[in-house]
């Protein structure tokens, strides 16, 4: 079976987050179980400088905005994953990342950008395709930045090919002014309610969800959250109308990428049955941080995240005063709304020695944090799946989250009936609040704190889980059967 898996960043090519991370070992996964799996993403800088083997195979005409590109194929060195690569200088080649500059300012011409994407992907998928010796069976897209693509697919290019949309966060939605549809060379008859009209704008995902063959999102728990106002940012009622199609799959980790037993970022590697060298990390963190290392038994506390609403880490900010006063350290990486990078500087700077805070994207470190500290932390408002928290359970670290998402169905609460049957792997809040945060955060430092047994029993618990693609990947399968059938 042929798949052409659509995707606007993959790792190790091109990373802002988890989506990078499912592109990167996902696709591996699918080929492991036989599926001939290509990638198709905009030739950013680095993914040119990047691919092995890089070579043009075909001309690409009557796209919009451009006219014309070309298409390159190349090879991930890493996972020998082959990847076809959309060459514009004047969309793609430029500095800063996928959706923003330098500073952090989105690329106005983002509709353009991801517009080509997914057009080009519908012509790979047609019958007028330029690589007519591979036609894809199966168009898998992901996220609004390849929403278009089941329309083109459907309303222009008469492709024959299934798709299937897969929703990593109903919050982005690449929403843009009409002006677009002449431009993009959208047909203005699907512009209504039952098409790709939202609120009087263009709607990259709508149009996903409205013209793929299949829906999935990235765990089951997030599949039914999303049909409900308060995760459904707006296509609520689209969703639960196409309720029964929604699948929810459970994201893996790359076990190879983020392993504690291999991990070449680590000053030394660990394992279940070997957890002493877990804290000659903590201790080479602590150093590298400069936080006080005369405390190395005190709780450290991690957090790698995007620093936005999302994340939930102003519920955080309040405690963390009454969390230092009991002996908590924290190591925080991340990056996103300035007022919180600057709470959290600003704490770090009244608490030297106690608080780290690096702002910015930093892969080595993310390993090192998630590896040196003894509990992550990761509050989320809403998380479709999350990655992090999976981390921390393969680490050893046991994650603190909130019940949502992809974090309730992978994280399992600690209370007298799951210590007894060995299924706890962390702690999980009760209430979205400041109040149950703390709360949460308490129950862990007592665990630690008091009972080492039972938190050895923990961590042993997450690192004995299953958090690879095996499972979910085959998943996948079934319903890329299922829809060709
Ligand atoms: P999201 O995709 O919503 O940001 P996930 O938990 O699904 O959240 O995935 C986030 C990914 O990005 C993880 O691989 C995480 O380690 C990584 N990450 C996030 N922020 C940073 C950062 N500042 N430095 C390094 N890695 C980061």
């Amino acid at each position: 079976m042929r798949v052409l898996f659509v995707t606007s960043e993959v790792f190790p090519l091109i990373k802002t987050g988890g989506l990078a991370d499912v592109s990167g070992s996902l696709p591996l996964a699918l080929q492991h179980l036989g599926i001939d799996v290509r990638i198709l993403v905009p030739g950013y800088p680095a993914v040119l400088s990047q691919l092995s083997d890089l070579k043009p195979v075909a001309t690409l005409n009557n796209l919009p905005v451009i006219e014309h590109a070309e298409l390159m194929l190349g090879t991930i060195v890493e996972t020998q994953i082959k990847v076809m690569v959309i060459k514009s200088a004047g969309l793609y080649e430029r500095d800063g990342g996928p959706y923003s500059d330098v500073n952090g300012q989105e690329w106005l011409d983002n509709p353009a950008r991801f517009g080509v994407l997914s057009k080009v992907a519908a012509i790979l998928s047609s019958p007028q395709t330029p690589m007519n010796d591979w036609l894809p069976e199966i168009v898998h897209c992901n996220d609004w930045q390849t929403g278009l693509t089941p329309a083109y697919m459907k309303l222009v290019e008469q492709s024959h090919t299934k798709s299937i949309i897969s929703i990593h966060n109903m919050a982005f939605q690449g929403c843009y002014p009409p002006e677009w549809l002449s431009t993009l060379a959208l047909p203005h008859t699907s512009f209504t309610s039952e098409g790709y009209e939202y609120h009087g704008q263009l709607s990259f995902l709508k149009a996903g969800i409205v013209y793929a063959d299949a829906i999935t999102t990235v765990s089951p728990r997030y599949a039914h959250e999303i049909q409900t106002a308060a995760f459904g940012f707006g296509l609520e009622g689209l969703l639960s109308k196409r309720g029964n199609e929604i699948k929810g799959i459970l994201n893996g980790i790359d076990t190879n990428e983020w392993n504690p037993e291999t991990d070449p970022y680590l000053s030394k590697n660990y394992s279940a049955t070997k957890l002493s060298g877990k804290q000659k990390v903590k201790t080479a963190l602590l150093q590298e941080l400069g936080l006080d290392i005369g405390a190395s038994n005190a709780p450290l506390l991690g957090i790698v995240s995007r620093l936005t609403h999302q994340k939930g880490l102003d519920m955080l900010l309040p405690n963390m005063p009454r969390l230092l006063d009991i002996g908590c350290q924290f190591a925080i990486l991340g990056s996103g709304e300035r007022a919180l990078e600057a709470a959290f500087q600003d704490l770090a700077e009244r608490n030297p020695g106690r608080i780290s805070i690096t702002v910015g994207y930093n892969e080595p470190l993310s390993h090192r944090i998630m590896a040196g500290c003894d509990m992550f932390v990761m509050p989320s408002r809403f998380e479709p799946c999350g990655l992090n928290q999976m981390y921390g359970l393969a680490y050893g670290t046991p994650p603190i989250v909130n019940a949502t998402g992809g974090l309730a169905d992978s994280v399992t609460d600690t209370n007298a009936a799951s210590i007894g049957n060995k299924t706890a792997t962390g702690f999980v809040m009760n209430e979205t609040s400041p109040e149950g945060l703390l709360t949460c955060i308490q129950r862990a430092l007592d665990v630690f704190n008091r009972n080492e047994k039972n938190w050895r029993q923990i961590q042993k618990n997450g690192m004995a889980q299953n958090l690879s693609w095996d499972k979910s990947a085959l998943e996948y399968l079934i319903l890329y059967k299922n829809i060709v059938q």
